[in-house]
């Protein structure tokens, strides 16, 4: 299969390329894409997707993800605006608006939207359950990887490192999903 991916974010085409190793992957050329201001994730995922199929290859698939952190203490929130939220200052922002709390429970979520060349949607959701550490630790990953411990393990996604996210993150997890259903 030979896609494109539909993002403005560069590093993705390398973690697209691990998730799909036997597809052809290539960035969107044009990535003047429209504000992301769906109310799901999905949404937003489908609003990349289309605007890569109005203006990319008309024989590639089209892939784009969108993703986010949801907080219990937070109201499930930031979510789909967590971009927006963490102003580019993930593990302060999260951290302080956990300060003093016990409960510390979050979860990774990813949607994946795959268009064909003839515009059949595929979609695929990912799932990461995890809670929030009291402080960072570990040099892998990016975002809230510092501190965010998968349950079932006793280090960060940052000290777990990108082999492991490369199987059990939730854009893995969606990845994988959408694998078995395109
Ligand atoms: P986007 O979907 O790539 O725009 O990501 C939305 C937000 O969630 C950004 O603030 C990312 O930093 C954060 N985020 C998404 N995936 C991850 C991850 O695997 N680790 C840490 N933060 C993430």
């Amino acid at each position: 299969m030979i896609a494109t991916v539909c993002t403005a974010n560069p590093h993705k085409l390398e973690e697209f390329a691990v998730l799909f190793p036997d597809w052809g992957l290539a960035l969107l050329d044009d990535a003047d894409f429209p504000p992301e201001d769906g109310l799901t994730y999905l949404d937003n995922a489908r609003i990349k997707a289309r605007y890569g199929r109005l203006h990319g290859p008309a024989d590639r698939w089209m892939i784009a993800d969108d993703s986010g952190i949801e907080v219990a203490a937070l109201g499930q929130g930031p979510g789909v605006v967590t971009a927006r939220w963490a102003e580019g200052r993930h593990v302060e922002k999260l951290l302080g608006a956990l300060d003093g709390e016990s409960n510390r429970q979050a979860r990774y979520v990813c949607a994946l939207v795959a268009l064909s060349p003839g515009r059949d949607e595929v979609c695929a959701t990912g799932v990461l359950e995890g809670t929030v550490a009291l402080a960072p630790a570990g040099g892998g990953g990016f975002g809230f990887d510092p501190i965010f411990v998968p349950v079932g393990e006793a280090n960060t996604v940052a000290q777990l490192g990108d082999v492991w996210k490369a199987e059990h993150s939730h854009r893995a997890r969606a990845a994988q999903a959408l694998l078995a259903a395109v």
